[in-house]
């Protein structure tokens, strides 16, 4: 991929993986400059607007979850429709989110990013009970086997995917069998596991002005 995803780090001020491990290393933008990208500006003096922080939450959640603005927005909007309806709606959206099946597959520890997970998954790497499963914005319920299919396991990619599970941990909702290749979907994503990296009161009032 030409496109820098850490331009992304850099323009929304921290580091969001979007390309795995770079952004451990010097070349993730943020730890070689501080500012965003672009022509240089003289700074206006004050803390950003509330608009603009609204944005930034806004950007910085939709790039970690790779999504369009209107794939987006209308995540959030089925999320706002449950306001009184559900006990927390920033807990709903990330639930909403993580159970995607790309995002899905980036957790069980078979895609080193979401980008990845997103392009295998569209690929045909996968199936969902027994059935093969090509759409990334498929929303695996509790229960559901995801498995890499037989006929993908020979692909040299799963080595090196064997390699990394074994040091991978996956979060408390997601039971992994290394062997088999299989994740299994065994509770909901809470806030406290997924520790998202924006403010979401603040992406639902960028939606509501
Ligand atoms: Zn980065």
């Amino acid at each position: 991929m030409i496109y820098d995803q850490c331009k992304t780090c850099r323009r929304l001020g921290q580091k969001l993986f979007l390309k795995g491990d770079r952004c451990f290393s010097a070349k993730c933008a943020i730890s070689r400059r501080a500012y965003a990208p672009g022509p240089q500006r003289k700074r206006r003096g004050g803390a950003p607007s509330e608009y603009k922080k609204s944005l930034t939450e806004k950007q910085t959640l939709k790039k970690w979850y790779g999504l369009s603005e209107k794939q987006f927005k209308r995540y959030v909007g089925e999320t706002l429709a449950k306001m009184g309806k559900v006990e927390d709606v920033s807990a709903e959206l990330i639930r909403k989110l993580e159970t995607r099946l790309d995002n899905f597959v980036f957790r069980a520890g078979f895609a080193k990013t979401r980008i990845q997970a997103r392009q295998m998954v569209s690929h045909g790497f996968f199936s969902v009970n027994g059935k093969n499963v090509n759409i990334p914005s498929f929303i695996v319920e509790k229960d559901d086997i995801v498995a890499i299919k037989e006929n993908k396991k020979k692909k040299g990619i799963f080595n090196e995917i064997q390699a990394q599970l074994k040091a991978r941990e996956v979060p408390a909702w997601v039971a992994l069998n290394k062997e088999k290749l299989q994740a299994t979907a065994v509770g909901a994503p809470s806030l406290d596991d997924v520790k998202p990296p924006a403010e979401i009161s603040l992406i639902f009032e960028f939606y509501s002005r």
